[in-house]
């Protein structure tokens, strides 16, 4: 697995899933180990305790009605005729054949006896009177009871066996006794078809504790053994009993699990041993279970998740890194690869992949409309650039002469000023007035008038350098600014200006219409500063009107008087002052010359207010 992969996995919802899957499950199953080995060792006891005590139960009906059945056969066998006759020779032929001896095991004796208690015959076949084995009692042989010995044992090696008698009754008395030995070896065969788990054994008893049966004969059964050998000790086994689960430990040190079956009619009783170790295994084997359930189910568990994170995480991390992409603006990249997948997630991905086409094709829409967007928007500024500067040029020109206004001719003069003060060369103004020009106006029209305007300004136009400014000031007022231009050379110009005017004719109607001009002419003063040297000019030009009109004066340096000089530096000063103060302060300032201004009582009212407050 790829790197990314394995670290977009830990951060999927899946690996969480997976993680709380594995830990609860991992809980549950070490819980229920827990529990298990704690409560299912006490059920398995029991379980295995109650399958030994059925068990027991079992062999211990098995082993009664394997007597009783013997009992009834030798009552049957004590109701033939051949018996019945007591004679010797046919009813020790009759035991001997094979309808008889096949109902009886090797080592099982018949025997037949007289009223006398005398031997008749037997079952042996070399005919010699087998000596019972065990001494009988023959008063206590009724026909109503039947007669049982305990067990007893004929030699060391062979199987216990117990004697059973019955009287042979001929027309209701007793004309002699039919004895036979039950001999246990019926039982040796079948007992270890019997198992107790896997390596538990039987061991028979009787009721004084004598080993009647032990798998291991060998050992147990070559000699008289007691229980007690086997390591139960202080047990009455005709009343031992076993209630409830419990181990013991026996002779080999190993610890058993006990049940115990008695019988006081056959005074017969079987225990049943089934190791310890083998109900612990089992407990073991059951929690490993157990974990090899919960290895399975991790395993299960991490198959699945394997299977979701490539079938849910995947595609869907496929689909969050398109989203991003797009939302980087990355449009370009290609289709979600849906395949086949017809579930929820082809379906998302088909959408995903109709979204994608759609943005993709509005946004290309959004661009041609963009695109026209800023051709129009560029025109218009274009157009708008054209209209500013045709505004700009409108407002800083006279729309009758087309020369600059006296706005621009303002702006002229500051450029002038900073040019001048740095080359230290002099510059000149020249101020025009056209001559009784009321007079032209009463007497040809305002519109003549306007067409003096323009000639006027058109002749004195011509006339100048290419670098000198011509401004209409005022009404019938031009001005002229002379650049590096000293007074002479300047009161040359302006003269060049009068003989040309008094020259020109203008043609109005049927008239010839001749004007003169007066012209002051005043050097550019540092100390008087631009306004008041252009009074000078104009102060010229006054005099040049009192003097009779149609005349250039020249205002001369030294006519500018002290007091000229003192005005001027006060009113620079207050300019100077003006252009440093700020804006808010300069509306203060005019607050003081507005006697009732609603700002102004505020303000006094407050003043009051505070200098109370102060006082108290
Ligand atoms: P003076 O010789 O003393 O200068 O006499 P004047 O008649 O020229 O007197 P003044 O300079 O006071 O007169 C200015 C006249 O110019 C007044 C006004 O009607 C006229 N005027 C100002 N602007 C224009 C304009 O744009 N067109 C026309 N036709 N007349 C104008
Ligand atoms: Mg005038
Ligand atoms: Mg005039």
């Amino acid at each position: 697995m790829p790197i990314h992969t394995i670290s977009t996995f830990s951060r999927s919802i899946v690996f969480k899933v997976l993680i709380v899957l594995i830990v609860s499950m991992t809980l549950v199953v070490t819980g229920s180990i827990f529990i298990f080995t704690s409560k299912q060792t006490n059920l398995m006891l029991e379980w295995s305790f109650n399958n030994n005590e059925s068990m027991l139960t079992q062999i211990g009906y098995m082993a009664s009605s394997e007597m009783k059945q013997f009992g009834n056969r030798l009552t049957l066998l004590s109701k033939t005729s051949e018996i019945q006759s007591l004679d010797p020779t046919m009813a020790a032929s009759y035991l001997k054949s094979y309808s008889v001896s096949s109902l009886f095991i090797s080592g099982e004796t018949i025997t037949l006896y007289d009223r006398e208690n005398a031997f008749v015959c037997d079952n042996s076949m070399v005919g010699i009177p087998s000596e019972s084995p065990y001494p009988i009692d023959f008063s206590r042989i009724t026909p109503h009871r039947p007669y049982t010995t305990p067990w007893f044992r004929d030699a060391k090696d062979a199987p216990p066996k117990r004697l059973f008698g019955i009287t042979i009754t001929n027309k209701s008395s007793s004309s002699g006794f039919l004895l036979a030995n039950f001999s246990l070896r019926r039982l040796w065969t079948i007992f270890p078809n019997y198992k107790i788990g896997k390596n538990g054994f039987l061991v028979a008893i009787n009721g004084q504790g004598e080993i009647l049966y032990h798998p291991d004969l060998k050992r147990w059964l070559t000699d008289s053994h007691k229980i007690s050998e086997l390591g139960l000790k202080d047990i009455d086994p005709r009343i031992y009993d076993v209630k409830k689960a419990q181990f013991q430990q026996l002779y080999d040190n190993e610890k058993y699990l006990v049940n115990y079956y008695f019988d006081s009619n056959t005074d017969f009783g079987i225990f049943a041993f089934q190791p310890k170790r083998e109900i612990d295994d089992l407990i073991y084997s059951a929690t490993q279970a157990s974990i090899a359930i919960l290895i399975i189910a991790i395993l299960i568990i991490l198959i699945i998740a394997a299977w979701m994170f490539y079938m849910l995480g995947l595609p869907l991390n496929r689909i969050t890194r398109h989203i991003s992409q797009i939302t980087e603006g990355n449009l370009d990249i290609q289709d979600i690869d849906v395949g086949n997948r017809k579930d929820e997630l082809g379906q998302l991905g088909n959408a995903f992949n109709t979204m994608h086409d759609t943005i993709k094709r509005q946004i290309r829409e959004l661009n041609a409309h963009r695109e026209i967007l800023e051709q129009e928007v560029k025109e218009r500024t274009k157009d708008l650039e054209l209209a500013n500067k045709k505004l700009e040029i409108i407002s800083k020109t006279d729309e009758l002469t087309g020369l600059p206004n006296r706005r621009e001719m303002n702006e002229t003069i500051a450029n002038e000023m900073g040019r001048s003060a740095r080359t230290k060369k002099p510059f000149c103004f020249v101020f025009i007035d056209i001559d009784h020009f009321k007079n032209i106006n009463d007497t040809y029209g305002h519109a003549c008038g306007d067409i003096i305007l323009k000639s006027v300004a058109q002749t004195i136009r011509g006339l100048l350098r290419k670098y000198d400014v011509f401004a209409r000031y005022g009404g019938e007022e031009f001005l002229t600014l002379l650049p590096e231009t000293d007074l002479e050379g300047a009161t040359v110009v302006a003269e060049r200006f009068r003989r040309q005017i008094e020259k020109m004719t203008v043609r109005y109607a049927d008239f010839t219409i001749k004007i003169t001009i007066t012209l002051g002419v005043a050097k550019f003063d540092e100390r008087l500063g631009a306004d008041r040297s252009i009074q000078m000019a104009d102060k010229a030009l006054y005099q040049g009107k009192e003097g009779g009109r149609n005349r250039v004066i020249v205002w001369r340096p030294e006519w500018v008087t002290e007091a000229d000089y003192e005005a001027a530096a006060i009113e620079l000063a207050a300019l100077k002052k003006d252009a440093e103060t700020p804006k808010d302060e300069k509306f203060q300032v005019s607050l003081d010359y507005i006697e009732d201004h609603p700002l102004k009582l505020a303000a006094e009212a407050e003043r009051e207010e505070n200098s109370e407050e102060e006082q108290s």
